[in-house]
């Protein structure tokens, strides 16, 4: 299906930001690859559409074809409970999957609970934290690059590393996960184990885009944004209708009313006084989308 000038901010977890140009959502792989090449064709540019749980888009929003993966086909799902097994489609929820291999007894992701966003997301993302990253559990996948061909991926070749990977422009569509057999109970109890821990440590139940910033690499250690955020006194700062959580610094949060480029002003002052009190240049973790770019 495609829709022009489609709103995107209720596609997105801060729930801000402007339309897509054009918006497509392919029925198939087929489909999906004429589009991609049809795009380069007519030099159109192309991003893609998780579940918007890391994304901001400008208050103008962006130029060009955005890929959404959603609907039934991006969403196929088979696991093998004995083999541990995992082959899904890049459109598949993570929390959605977590809590079905978790029942079926196969461990290996239930460290990832509360991540929010897709399956695809969290690869290219190599979503992660302190209880592992999507990266360690992942054995292939296939995607179409920008000039429209199916590849596929071994572990090594993806080259996750941490909040990225190696991998080339274009749509990630099929995930080969392995797990482990284990037993459901414990598997159930660590998942609430880790739920408690994200609620004790993250601003849960507010519009965010989870971490701002990446932790930065200082003397081969790599450290937390959060913490740097929060020694710069920068907890409670605010512009327009977007602040830095009181709960964790290395989130914005927003209120009524905040719009995208509140968040990215925000956003650079954050960077500038890191920069000044600490000498630390962060990297942004959030991905933004903006025309032109
Ligand atoms: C409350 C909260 C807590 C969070 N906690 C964590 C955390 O602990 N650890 C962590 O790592 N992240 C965290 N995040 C961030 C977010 O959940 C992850 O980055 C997630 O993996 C994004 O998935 P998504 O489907 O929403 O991707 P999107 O936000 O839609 O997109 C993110 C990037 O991935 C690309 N992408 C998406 N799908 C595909 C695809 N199929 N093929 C190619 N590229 C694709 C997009 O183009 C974009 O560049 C949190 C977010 C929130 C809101």
């Amino acid at each position: 299906m495609v829709t022009f000038d489609a709103p995107l901010a209720d596609k997105t977890y801060l729930r801000i930001g402007g339309a897509a140009d054009i918006l497509y959502t392919p029925a198939d792989t087929e489909a999906l690859e004429d589009a991609i090449v049809r795009a380069r064709e007519t030099e159109c540019p192309v991003r893609v559409l998780g579940a918007g749980a890391n994304l901001l888009v400008a208050d103008d929003g962006v130029d060009g074809l955005v890929i959404s993966l959603d609907g039934p086909t991006w969403r196929e799902l088979r696991t093998n409970s004995t083999s541990g097994r995992v082959t899904a489609s890049a459109g598949v929820d993570l929390p959605k999957l977590i809590l079905r291999v978790v029942g079926e007894g196969l461990a290996g992701i239930e460290g990832l609970a509360g991540i929010p966003g897709t399956l695809g997301g969290a690869v290219r993302m190599n979503a992660g934290g302190r209880f592992g990253e999507i990266g360690d559990r992942v054995t292939s996948i296939t995607m179409i690059d920008a000039t429209g061909q199916q590849r596929r991926f071994t572990t090594e070749q993806v080259g996750f590393r941490y909040r990225g990977t190696s991998l080339p422009d274009g749509v990630i569509t099929t995930i080969e996960l392995q797990l482990e057999p284990a037993d459901p109970t414990v598997l159930r109890d660590r998942v609430k184990d880790v739920m408690a821990y994200k609620k004790r440590s993250q601003p849960i139940g507010e519009h965010s885009a989870g971490c701002a910033f990446k932790n930065p690499m200082v003397g081969g250690e790599r450290i937390s944004a959060g913490r740097l955020i929060d020694e710069a006194s920068l907890k409670g700062a605010r512009q327009g209708g977007a602040t830095i959580s009181e709960h964790h610094a290395n989130f914005v949060v927003t209120h009524p009313g905040c719009t995208a480029s509140d968040i990215t002003g925000l956003l650079r002052v954050v960077w500038d006084r890191v920069r000044e009190v600490h000498g630390i240049v962060l990297e942004m973790e959030l991905v933004m989308w903006e025309r032109g770019k």
